[in-house]
């Protein structure tokens, strides 16, 4: 049977950067305000999020990493109107399935820490008391080290660095509350920090380029038909950037991080007619639907989302978003 979980792990725990989605998105959902990743070999050698939330309850910590066993999934007519990150209650389970997970929590009322190891979806032994601060510390080691064939599909860290580094860039965009670290193990210079209570905007600036920032054009909170359920906000840019600057395409649903290639292609379009040939077009967009209307946790693997009234919700965004377009150019 474990031969099968780590097979089913793998799949949900694709690569490290999905990892790490997972890893923030619970940071988040503990209403942490500060967020810090550190990385070795691109996540294969070690992942770690610490957090400043709310912590886990010790009477939590024998059953964390058992699938489905968390808390938010007990109620299960909940599931359909979650609006939180997570509830598949799977992604402490996968870690701990295909690397050497360990927990340190914290919450605000205990007044020690404490210490507990998984191996596949199991506590290894009775968590340990620790000096802790209030919040958690995850850290997940050896990724794949029980899958070659995965582990083997790596070719180099500096990729999948890369591609932690983009996800963690597009969350702190996207949650501008929080102060984000991003580093690898043993330098002393983050690749990407954040200040607390920072904005949108003034984090695209931080994070992608001053002058992306200073030419961008608010979409404004926008809902559509009451029917579709569904807003938007965001920022775009009809600049030019030819000139060696990171194009960027972040999408949140309900603010998760997810790709729809009906909007993307949609909003490619867009820039085509605003756009010089060969520019490379920045937009943000946060979308929010009717969770009744949305399943943006289909599968961890799966990031492309589909939602009920999706032609009708992409036409409205793209009107709403070539009016910020268009509004600048007159
Ligand atoms: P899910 O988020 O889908 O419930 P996870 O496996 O991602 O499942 O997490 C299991 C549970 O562990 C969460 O529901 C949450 O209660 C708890 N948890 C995980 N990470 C944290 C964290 N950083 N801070 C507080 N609680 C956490
Ligand atoms: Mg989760």
């Amino acid at each position: 049977a474990d031969v099968v979980n780590q097979i089913a792990a793998a799949e949900i725990i694709h690569r490290p950067a999905n990892a790490i989605k997972e890893l923030l998105e619970n940071s988040l959902d503990a209403g942490s305000t500060s967020i810090k990743v550190t990385v070795k070999e691109g996540g294969l050698k070690l992942l770690q999020i610490a957090d400043n939330g709310h912590g886990i309850n010790k009477t939590d910590l024998p059953l964390l990493c058992e699938r489905y066993a968390t808390s938010k999934i007990a109620n299960f007519s909940d599931l359909q109107s979650l609006a939180t990150y997570g509830f598949r209650g799977e992604a402490l389970a996968s870690i701990s399935y295909c690397s050497h997970l360990e927990v340190i929590t914290k919450t605000h009322a205990d007044s020690v820490g404490w210490k507990a190891s998984y191996a596949n979806g199991v506590l290894k032994e009775d968590a340990r008391p620790t000096a802790a601060n209030d919040g958690t510390v995850i850290t997940a080691s050896d990724l794949f080290y029980n899958n070659a064939l995965r582990k083997r599909a790596f070719r180099s860290g500096s990729d999948e660095y890369a591609r932690i580094l983009d996800v963690v860039t597009k969350y702190a965009v996207h949650n501008p509350q929080v102060a984000w670290v991003c580093k690898k193990a043993g330098t002393a210079m983050p690749d990407l920090s954040t200040n607390a209570g920072s904005t949108t905007k003034a984090n695209i600036g931080l994070l992608y380029t001053q002058s992306l920032a200073s030419e961008l054009l608010e979409v404004p909170e926008t809902t559509f038909a009451p029917k579709l359920g569904a807003s938007a906000r965001g920022w775009v840019s009809n600049a030019n950037h030819n000139g060696g600057r990171k194009p960027g395409f972040l999408l949140f649903i309900n603010n998760r991080l997810v790709d729809s290639s009906k909007i993307k292609k949609a909003i490619d379009a867009l820039y085509t007619t605003y756009l010089p040939k060969g520019a490379s077009p920045f937009a943000y967009l946060s979308l929010s639907i009717d969770p009744d209307k949305v399943d943006v946790n289909v599968h961890p693997t799966k990031s492309e989302v589909h939602f009920l009234h999706e032609d009708e919700v992409v036409d409205a965004l793209v009107a709403t978003v070539e009016k910020a377009l268009a509004g600048a150019n007159v």
